[in-house]
């Protein structure tokens, strides 16, 4: 009886908040975003409101391409308008050489809209960075697509703490039962398998609270490729712009992430695909200066503020911008981004 209580009680919230953030008064949507960024204001706000003295994550695109066909994504292969450029080793080597100079101990990632393993060269730029870098968390987020035993074991030995596969695939998705394909099965049987036991692997993202760094840490996700997901401020083939007063404020993207592009370029964020709104270029300027600059922390306050309508692309923009903050459960939270995401644009 309490049990179909509290099923149905779920039910009804999940659906008023659902109703409220997709057809709601401006107001009532404010209100649910204002709670829900209260917490993550607090946690990125800085000393005086400045923000964070540095990011958490540095992105570097080593390829603008990728080999997928998701629908939702400006990146794919049909939808892919940019020249095909790689990063050459003189950019990535001043990126990496000015977060040695800072001591940086986050996270470095070698994708941004675009699919690393298509870069010939990754296993040597990701041996660099382990050389330059050893106390920093080395992540791969790759579609599995050229993923096999071959390029699964050279970016091991290059030194990759973390691989995590999204591999995109209507019915894979739809059906757990269906098999991965070869290449990843072989990956898994042939490379991992045989390489750690089973306590020096787990899934999960970032340095294994205990144990630090030693873990390999490897994830495999099965997603759809027609999803509808955030608009990309706009690029999205699947979705349009926010064209009314946007009710989302805060956003956790140019406080905690640093994108760079093969030619050194520097976005506010994930969602810039074309970068259209840099914030300075790596070959130009180091890259606390960039992070300290006044691009950047024009951006921040305004994020901070809890408002995205002083910046033309982030007015446009309904990427819900929460980071997980660890040990929180947010409901509230994952209610707002699962109605942005099925929620339908003109
Ligand atoms: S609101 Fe959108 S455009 Fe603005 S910083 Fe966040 S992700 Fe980027």
């Amino acid at each position: 009886m309490i049990k179909t209580l509290t099923k149905n009680l779920v039910w009804y919230r999940d659906k008023l908040v659902r109703h409220v953030v997709q057809n709601g008064p401006f107001f009532a949507q404010r209100l649910i975003v204002k709670i829900v960024a209260k917490p993550h204001i607090a946690k990125y706000r800085g000393v005086n409101n400045r923000g964070p003295d540095i990011f958490e994550t540095v992105f570097f695109e080593l390829r603008t391409r990728c080999n997928s066909h998701c629908a939702f994504c400006a990146g794919s292969v049909e939808n892919e308008i940019r020249p095909d450029q790689h990063m050459p080793f003189a950019v990535f080597k001043k990126g990496i050489d000015n977060l040695k100079e800072v001591a940086f101990r986050g996270r470095v990632a070698f994708h941004i809209t675009s699919e690393p393993l298509l870069s010939q060269d990754l296993p040597a730029y990701i041996a660099y960075a382990r050389e330059q870098l050893p106390k920093v968390w080395l992540q791969l987020l790759t579609n599995g697509r050229k993923l096999n035993p071959s390029s699964g074991t050279a970016v091991l030995d290059a030194g990759i703490n973390e691989i995590t596969v999204n591999y995109y695939n209507d019915a894979c998705a739809a059906n757990p039962d269906l098999p991965l394909p070869q290449n990843i099965q072989k990956f898994e049987s042939e490379v991992l398998a045989k390489r750690f036991t089973h306590d020096e692997i787990t899934t999960g993202h970032g340095p294994d609270p205990v144990k630090g760094f030693g873990v390999f840490r490897y994830n495999c996700n099965r997603r759809r490729e027609n999803e509808i997901l955030s608009n990309q401020t706009g690029s999205s083939p699947n979705k349009g712009m926010v064209t009314t007063k946007n009710f989302l404020g805060f956003c956790h993207s140019p406080l905690t992430d640093f994108h760079i592009t093969t030619d050194g370029t520097v976005s506010k964020c994930s969602k810039d695909v074309f970068f259209t709104d840099p914030m300075g270029n790596i070959m130009d300027e180091d890259i606390m200066e960039i992070w300290n600059g006044s691009r950047f922390r024009t951006v921040h306050k305004m994020l901070l503020a809890n408002d995205r309508n002083a910046n033309v692309m982030c007015r446009g923009c309904d990427y819900p911008g929460f980071k997980t903050i660890h040990g929180k459960k947010d409901i509230l939270k994952r209610l707002l981004q699962h109605s942005i995401y099925g929620r339908k644009m003109e």
